[in-house]
């Protein structure tokens, strides 16, 4: 068997063109969405994130500001920022984009921000809301696995369903939301005895470690379902001779740049799972589909109109 290779880039594309769709009828009604995005300090890779934020946002018809505060600004510098934010009435969604620096508490800047524009989905009360299954606004990528599930036509309900890792970001919020489309949910993680005891009986694996290569052919049931989460900047020339071994021209790339971008899962899991989220191109296009689609969300509800996917309920 070979898995079919789900493309997240298109599965993208499907979700912008319903929301330049969303867009246009909220400007029809004089209403721009805006999102805030905060990158304190010039770490290279959360400066590459955000410039691809704001320009979803362009490319959507978002209103977007980029507030850019140096790296050794303080937690009540940063607090009084997002509070000003936060009183903003054309600013939808905010956005601090993580890691902060070191001097920096996060947790207090991520509570502060007002959950009515946690377009990230990151503040408690946003978490609650989901534990007690009345989402609100949701952790972009799990929400972008489950568009990425039910867009390729992979039924949640009643199927054994295991996520690799519990963090807050993405493990938990996904095993909610997985749980909340009726599946029955294994959590595992690092202190996790015999993983492969849980994931080689279940028909959808999400996996979020950030290990590479961690999934192997022999975790995964015939034809069972992989979505591949983990994003890792590979330069373990061993580690990629061994994932790259059929694809030479992976490899290729690799000694040229010296590092790829990789996905927790081994390559030869295509030849045994039913379908499979490529690293690049998979799950990760859909994180910030759905942060756009999150802002836009923010916008609707704040002014109290119905999201479309209320709507979409009702017909
Ligand atoms: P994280 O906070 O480091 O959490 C990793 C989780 O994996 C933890 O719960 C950890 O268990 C578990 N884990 C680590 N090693 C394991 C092992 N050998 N076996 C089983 N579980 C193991 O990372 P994260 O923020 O959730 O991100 C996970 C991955 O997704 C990363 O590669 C990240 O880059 C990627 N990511 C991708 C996107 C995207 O847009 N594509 C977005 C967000 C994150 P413990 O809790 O026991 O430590």
């Amino acid at each position: 068997m070979t898995a079919r290779i789900i493309n997240g880039t298109a599965i993208r594309d499907e979700i912008y063109a319903e929301l330049e769709h969303e867009v246009s009828e909220l400007a029809s009604a004089g209403i721009r969405p805006g999102l805030a995005a905060v990158l304190v300090g010039d770490d290279p890779a959360s400066k590459i994130y955000v410039r691809s934020k704001i320009a979803a946002c362009e490319q959507l018809g978002l209103r977007s500001e980029h507030i850019t505060p140096a790296a050794n600004t303080t937690t009540s510098e940063l607090l009084a920022l997002v509070n000003d934010l936060n009183s903003r009435d054309d600013v939808d969604g905010i956005l601090v984009q993580l890691p902060l620096p070191v001097q920096i508490e996060t947790r207090k800047i991520l509570e502060a921000v007002d959950p009515a524009k946690d377009v990230d989905g990151f503040h408690p009360m946003n978490m609650g809301e989901l534990v007690e299954g009345r989402p609100r606004l949701v952790a972009c990528t799990p929400l972008g696995v489950m568009e990425i599930l039910r867009r390729s036509g992979i039924s949640v309900a009643g199927v054994d369903a295991v996520v690799v890792g519990r963090s807050n970001i993405v493990g938990k919020p996904m095993a909610l939301l997985l749980m909340h489309g009726d599946a029955t949910v294994t959590v595992c993680h690092s202190k996790t005895r015999n993983m492969r005891k849980f994931t080689s009986q279940a028909d959808i694996v999400i996996a979020a470690s950030g290990r590479p290569g961690l999934i192997t052919p022999e975790d995964i049931k015939p034809g069972a379902t992989v979505i591949d989460v983990g994003t890792t900047r590979l330069s373990d020339s061993r580690l990629a001779a061994e994932l790259f071994k059929h694809s030479p021209q992976r490899l290729e790339k690799f000694k040229e740049k010296g590092f790829a971008l990789v996905g927790d899962v081994h390559p030869d899991v295509a030849q045994v799972a039913g379908a499979l989220t490529p690293v690049p191109g998979g799950v990760g296009p859909l994180t910030i589909a759905m942060l756009m689609s999150n802002t836009v969300k923010a916008a609707r509800l704040r002014r109290g109109l119905r999201t479309q996917e209320k709507a979409a309920s009702r017909r």
